[in-house]
């Protein structure tokens, strides 16, 4: 077990932006679950929808039989997403949405070739940890795919850090035409990239880069998979979706994590063509199970309702400024990153993480790890949080920060 904790806390309750653990502890959660909890615990908005579905006594009926509430959800999604003549196919995980795009991409392109970023983390199975670019979580023993990976999500790398925006993508753009030329065999099938990395630590490409990927890999026919996991629904306050802020369509994305509110539910949204190409995407037997789509059509439509995207920027915004004010006085920080309420506090040390996870869980709040070196705090906190729960936050964030100098 992942536990980011001397003692592991367990929790037992929560209303709002706030759990309770077995202790009676309170605490306030700046990462929503581990980015699930959208909406924060106990909406009644996505409660009474799942007790309603619950009443109805089914559960589970599987894609033999028409589900409503899948198919609206998939009508939402498919709009949403931007995609020309989209559909929609539904899995229980991330990593199951990622392992299903690079089945149809593989199958499309008739080719095992894939690109990747370096610091990426796609998933569990054999292809999603193939393309995944973080030596903690690989294990390439057996894989299926050959896959190539780029620079684009190392911006905040020494190496990089003296350059501009511009030079950065094109050192980049560089890169990905290098390593086509020598590497591949020309075929590739496709690349896959988290818009913002999110185990790699919430790393932000400068908007703009996918877009000149895009450029290059339209000239090969390589199709473009944008894995949605951590950065749709709104979460970096920019666009819907993470991919958006370059610029980019997509070819497929896959989605995860916030969109059930806690309720297990991923998926991916394809061109039709791509989706019809694979009898694979016929039947996952839980995938977009009448529960799960409950939970997830009352969490899309309240963060539509609510203008939740706004939200992000707003209060994302504010933490993010007092974070960077605050950083200006401590040089063990060595950057403060992020976009919307997605978030992040680079140190100088993995053991300084350690302890500000010490720090801020005695102070009530809990928090993220990540990064290449486990040197990386990750904030993701429920798109519902208040103003006053995110200057709660902020304050509590940089009162640890002073007490690990
Ligand atoms: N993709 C990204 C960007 C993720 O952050 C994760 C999980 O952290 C996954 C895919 C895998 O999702 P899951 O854990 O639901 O299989």
């Amino acid at each position: 077990m992942a536990l980011y904790y001397d003692e592991p806390i367990e929790i037992v309750g929560g209303k709002g932006s706030r759990v309770t653990d077995a202790d009676g502890r309170s605490y306030l959660d700046f990462f929503a679950g581990i980015v699930t909890n959208t909406l924060g615990y106990d909406l009644a908005e996505v409660r009474e929808a799942v007790e309603r579905q619950l009443r109805t006594g089914v559960v589970h009926t599987s894609t033999l039989y028409l589900m409503r509430g899948q198919v609206e959800l998939a009508e939402k999604i498919a709009r949403l997403s931007g995609i020309d003549d989209a559909k929609v196919f539904f899995t229980n995980s991330g990593t199951e949405a990622n392992e299903t795009a690079l089945l149809l991409a593989t199958y499309a392109r008739k080719s095992n070739q894939i690109l990747a970023m370096r610091q990426s983390y796609h998933g569990r199975s054999f292809g999603a940890i193939s393309v995944t670019g973080n030596r903690t979580w690989k294990n390439n023993a057996l894989s299926p795919l050959s896959v190539y990976f780029l620079h684009g999500g190392d911006r905040h790398l020494p190496q990089f850090r003296g350059l501009s925006d511009e030079d950065y993508i094109t050192v980049c753009v560089e890169d990905l035409r290098h390593t086509l030329a020598t590497v591949t065999a020309g075929d590739v099938a496709a690349v896959i990239a988290e818009p913002i990395q999110g185990v790699g630590g919430y790393t932000c490409p400068p908007d703009g880069l996918y877009a000149a990927y895009q450029e290059v890999l339209a000239e090969q026919g390589i199709l473009f998979i944008a894995d949605e996991v951590q950065t749709g629904w709104g979460r970096t306050g920019q666009s819907f979706w993470g991919i958006q802020n370059h610029g980019v369509t997509p070819d497929m994305m896959t989605f995860a994590k916030g969109l059930g509110n806690g309720f297990a539910i991923g998926g991916l949204v394809a061109r039709r063509e791509l989706m019809d190409s694979l009898h694979a995407t016929g039947l996952s037997t839980f995938g977009g199970n009448p529960i799960s789509t409950a939970a997830a059509n009352a969490t899309l439509d309240y963060i539509l309702d609510h203008d939740l995207q706004a939200n992000a920027a707003k209060v994302g915004g504010q933490i993010i400024d007092g974070l960077r004010e605050a950083a200006a006085r401590m040089p063990y920080v060595t950057e403060v990153r992020g976009k919307g309420l997605m978030f992040a506090i680079e140190l100088t040390e993995p053991e300084l993480a350690a302890r500000m996870l010490e720090e801020t869980k005695a102070r009530g709040l809990l928090i993220g790890k990540g990064g290449l070196y486990g040197n990386t705090l990750r904030m993701a906190p429920p798109l519902t949080l208040t103003e006053d729960e995110g200057r709660e936050g902020l304050g509590i964030l940089v009162d640890a920060l002073e007490a690990i100098a």
